[in-house]
């Protein structure tokens, strides 16, 4: 990927894929500043192959909200995943209560989870329970002040949606790979002996 931009519409196709309105999505900008709008409405029961029933617990707005947020993130810190400490979340956000199992390339995709919480007044108002990969996405466990967990599950559910196209070695835009051991990864790492 060469820009912010270009991560950011890659991921958001894969996850929107089958969102009728995913063809108005339109970014400006190509640096972690970049700014995007997106008609409103609903979104269909089915998005990238998943089923809900009867809707998606997110909006699309979520979505975009979280994968913005972490594709900014992940820009702005000019840093490969691999040099982060998951445990350093823990030291930025109270909520963040216990050591994250997951590989770092899922870092800033957890940094805009907290993030967001914060911006929902949530901050010292929820904390997770348990934060760990299953069956190749991601599953955030938590408690949290009844009025703060609508908002919470939101974003939860939406990025845990997201994790499945977002490399969990390296942040790249990924997908699931079938297998022994169901992973989300992108090209380079789904070809590794690790994969
Ligand atoms: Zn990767």
């Amino acid at each position: 990927m060469n820009s912010a931009r270009e991560e950011f519409l890659k991921i958001a196709h894969a996850a929107l894929a089958g969102d009728p309105l995913l063809p108005t999505l339109g970014v400006e900008g190509d640096g972690p500043d970049f700014r995007y709008s997106v008609d409103q409405g609903p979104l269909p029961s089915k998005l990238a192959g998943t089923e809900f029933s009867p809707a998606p617990p997110f909006a699309r707005d979520d979505l975009l909200k979280v994968l913005a947020t972490a594709t900014r993130s992940r820009w702005q810190r000019g840093q490969l995943p691999t040099q982060v400490n998951l445990d350093d979340l823990s030291s930025y956000f109270k909520a963040c209560r216990v050591s994250l199992a997951v590989d770092p390339g899922w870092f800033d995709l957890l940094f805009s989870v907290f993030h967001l919480a914060v911006g929902l007044g949530a901050a010292n108002r929820w904390e997770t329970l348990q934060v760990k990969e299953k069956y190749g996405t991601l599953r955030i466990y938590y408690e949290a002040e009844p009025d703060v967990v609508d908002g919470l599950d939101r974003i939860i559910e939406a990025a845990e949606h997201l994790s499945g196209h977002i490399c969990e070695k390296c942040g790249a835009p990924g997908e699931l790979r079938p297998g022994g051991y169901v992973r989300t990864l992108c090209d380079e790492h789904a070809g590794g002996s690790n994969g």
